[in-house]
């Protein structure tokens, strides 16, 4: 063996290749020549462990899911018996949430994200811990007689041109403003974490309390990037 090629498969079997030398053979199409979606590509084991084992994202999903670690942390916060992932999108969440809590429940106005997060959530061993309902979240929570532990809200944020300077939660957030989604929301439950993006305007995230109510922000980091923030409401400590 040439001694590049040694090098080269000796960094293979140590799981430590340059991005260059990865395969690309399996590159999803709408990614190629297209060195924005190229980033995500490169991080594709940070949103997933297990990509390899054949997870399934479309174009939108690759910058909206939350990555593993966070979304592990997040589970941990919200620890619980029955949990509301209003947003599941492909289940980076609702992945994880299987893992802390009895039973999840996972919402999308989107059928085709909801069918991907089930195909994911059974690479993860854990689809049949998740109820995957189909529906638009400000209806299912007007409407539904349902009452959970915590709802977890982790909404479109607009994109990827969404403001890095300064971010309006109550502007920019899609479908409704932060304090309209905090008011469906806790129909379902007064204990809900809401996932931002890192330059959102702190005194309106703190403003989303209730009176008495305890509230915590966390940073959010991938290694040493900070990708997020993560605000919790609660009546009673987990
Ligand atoms: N947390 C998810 C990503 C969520 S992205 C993950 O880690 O995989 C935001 C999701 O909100 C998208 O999947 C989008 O389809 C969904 N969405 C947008 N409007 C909605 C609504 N009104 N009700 C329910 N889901 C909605």
């Amino acid at each position: 063996m040439p001694k590049t090629d040694q090098v080269l498969h000796t960094l293979q079997s140590r799981g430590i290749t340059k991005k260059k030398d990865q395969p690309k053979s399996n590159i999803p199409k709408y990614m190629e020549n297209n060195p924005k979606m190229m980033r995500f590509w490169y991080k594709r084991y940070k949103l997933f462990s297990r990509y390899d084992q054949g997870i399934e994202l479309d174009a939108v999903s690759w910058y909206s899911v939350t990555p593993e670690g966070v979304a592990e942390e997040i589970a941990q916060r919200l620890a619980c018996d029955i949990v509301v992932d209003a947003f599941c999108g492909c289940g980076g969440n609702a992945i994880q949430f299987a893992k802390t809590c009895r039973r999840v429940i996972a919402i999308d106005i989107d059928a085709n994200k909801l069918e991907m997060a089930k195909h994911n959530a059974a690479i993860y061993g854990v689809a049949d811990k998740i109820e995957f309902i189909h529906a638009d979240f400000l209806q299912f929570a007007s409407s539904t007689r349902l009452r959970a532990d915590a709802v977890f809200l982790s909404p479109p944020w607009g994109g990827t041109n969404y403001s890095r300077e300064e971010y309006d939660i109550e502007k920019h957030l899609l479908p409704v403003g932060a304090t309209k989604m905090m008011q469906y929301a806790r129909r379902i439950s007064e204990n809900v974490g809401i996932y931002l993006p890192r330059s959102s305007i702190i005194k309106q995230v703190v403003a989303l309390a209730k009176e008495k109510q305890h509230r915590e922000v966390d940073m959010n980091f991938l290694g040493s990037s900070w990708v997020a923030i993560t605000a919790y409401f609660w009546d009673f400590k987990f």
